[in-house]
């Protein structure tokens, strides 16, 4: 057996039931995608790539791409999508540091990427956003049928690596269970069935949309409408179709920038889903004020899949990313001592479950740091959990920010900053202060049209906060720089002002 295979792919084999709608009004059936999935199963396998061996993808979003995914799963080879926002330098990282043994990439990106992947002694084919290139050349002579490779549980499925917010990527190594039973923890949680259609306008690169998304609709033997991006007018214009949504916080407020995006257009849905990154309240509310649906925020990464959600049926509280999902476990720890906080108290978030992950690659010594001997993975997030249960993110361990030996929680300066007249949304960060070791600075950028006053916004926080806790400098910016998962790159934000605190005054 191959349980991950069976449990996504072979329960629905010669099924004429839909799997992808494509924008172009093409569909692919479930059974039409196992087809595929074998084909290239056979080829990746004729290609001398054995089980456990490393396939690492750079394409953009199509059918023909997940279904590399299906192929690889089918025939034990570990699944590695990369961001294709990545340069080819970036990509020589990835690709010499996982030992692949095979490079997909877009036919474009091949002068870039021969260089890399020779020296990397790995092989390297194309593979478009329209499913043409040398790899489905080789797979058109390939035989239709493919005997499943035996798998275990414990065998790896995927690497996948981290967004790099922090720090340098890291290569999360995540076994079949892994993906299994989080697929299966959220069909129920979520109430997925063979009747839902997924709007899906994600990246495949992503745990989000490559595991969240694809995994319960292949589960459930549900369909996804299949968008190469998020654009606002496509996604209206599916909208009608869809019963399900899943997104980054910016699809939410992009589509609420759209005067067509209001309460009939979305009556029909029966789920939006947002994650990746915190949902602003205001989103929330707007949201909600507009068309009725209250948004369910859940939390997860790269490492553990997903870890918590707002209930289905409960109260979905703004702010909140909900309660831990069946058979996860959620402690809230002192950060120094390793100690479970009382209700309440904010500290590291831990997570211990079928759900988390087999450790990072080839970096033994971060392992064993981070992921304890008891099975608790030390998220680098700070959070609490709060009366009702609910648990809230505060923020990443890296980004607290320690002036004059206080602690600062950058959210709660953002949240009191975002309601400031004329602020769209902040960020606060820590620069080096000469008499304080570190002293905040907030970022602010104004809503569409207004203009920040920001003698104003500092006059206003001397009244909302501790005198340690208000910026010492107040910016405006246009935008926050984010990545393509809608993170607000903070490391950006720290070089760019790592000397707003040392020039000559
Ligand atoms: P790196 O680990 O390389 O620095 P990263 O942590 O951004 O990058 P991901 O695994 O893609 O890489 O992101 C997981 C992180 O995203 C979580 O640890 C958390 O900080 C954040 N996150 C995810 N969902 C939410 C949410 N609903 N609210 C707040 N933060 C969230
Ligand atoms: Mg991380």
């Amino acid at each position: 057996t191959n349980p991950l295979y069976d449990a996504l792919f072979g329960r629905n084999a010669g099924s004429d039931a839909p799997f992808l709608q494509l924008p172009g009004g093409d569909t692919l059936t479930h059974g039409g995608f196992v087809e595929l999935a074998a084909r290239y199963a056979a080829t990746l396998t004729g290609l001398g790539l054995a089980p456990g061996d490393r396939l690492a993808l750079q394409v953009e979003k199509s059918p023909e791409a997940l279904a590399v995914y299906a192929g690889c799963v089918q025939a034990g080879i570990v699944f590695l999508p990369l961001n294709t926002a990545y340069t080819p330098a970036e990509i020589s990282y990835f690709v010499g540091n996982s030992g692949a043994k095979l490079v997909l990439c877009d036919p474009r990106a091949e002068a870039g990427l021969t260089p890399v992947a020779a020296e990397a002694g790995a092989q390297l084919l194309t593979l478009a956003a329209d499913g043409t290139g040398s790899f489905p050349d080789a797979a058109a002579t390939a035989p239709a049928t493919f005997e499943t490779v035996a798998r275990t549980e414990d065998d790896l499925a995927a690497f996948l690596y981290t967004s790099g917010t922090t720090g340098r990527s890291k290569g999360a190594m995540l076994s079949q269970r892994n993906l299994l039973s989080n697929a299966e923890v959220l069909v129920d949680y979520w109430r997925f069935t063979d009747k839902d259609v997924l709007l899906h306008a994600l990246p495949i690169f992503h745990t989000h949309g490559l595991f969240v998304g694809t995994n319960i609709t292949l589960l459930a033997g549900g369909s996804m409408i299949f968008l190469p991006k998020f654009d606002a007018e496509a996604v209206l214009a599916n909208l009608p179709r869809a019963t399900t949504m899943m997104g980054v916080p910016t699809f939410y407020t992009r589509l609420l920038a759209e005067d067509r995006f209001d309460r009939d257009l979305v009556a029909h849905m029966r789920l939006f889903v947002s994650g990746s990154a915190p949902l602003l309240a205001e989103t929330h509310r707007e949201f909600e004020a507009r068309t009725g649906h209250r948004i369910l925020e859940r939390y997860g990464m790269t490492e553990t899949n997903m870890n918590t959600s707002n209930p289905y049926d409960g109260a979905r509280r703004a702010g909140t990313v909900g309660f831990p999902l069946p058979g996860v476990e959620l402690k809230v720890c002192d950060p120094d001592t390793g100690a479970e906080l009382p209700q309440g108290e904010i500290g590291q978030i831990e997570v211990r479950g079928p759900n988390v992950f087999q450790g990072y690659w080839q970096m033994p010594e971060k392992t064993a740091a981070e992921l304890r001997a008891d099975g608790f993975f030390i998220t680098g997030d700070l959070g609490l959990i709060d009366d009702q249960g609910y648990v809230q993110i505060v923020g990443r361990g890296k980004d607290l920010i320690i002036s004059g030996g206080y602690n600062i929680y950058p959210k709660e300066v953002e949240l009191a900053l975002d309601e400031a007249p004329g602020v769209l949304e902040s960020a606060v960060i820590g620069a080096p202060h000469p008499d304080f070791g570190e002293s905040v600075v907030g970022i602010l950028v104004p809503q569409p049209g207004a203009r920040i006053d920001t003698e104003a916004v500092a006059a206003r926080l001397a009244g909302q906060l501790a005198r340690f806790k208000q910026p010492r400098k107040l910016v405006v910016m246009d935008a926050l720089p984010r990545n393509t998962m809608g993170k607000v790159q903070k490391n950006v934000l720290r070089e760019q002002f790592a000397d707003a605190f040392s020039e000559p005054a």
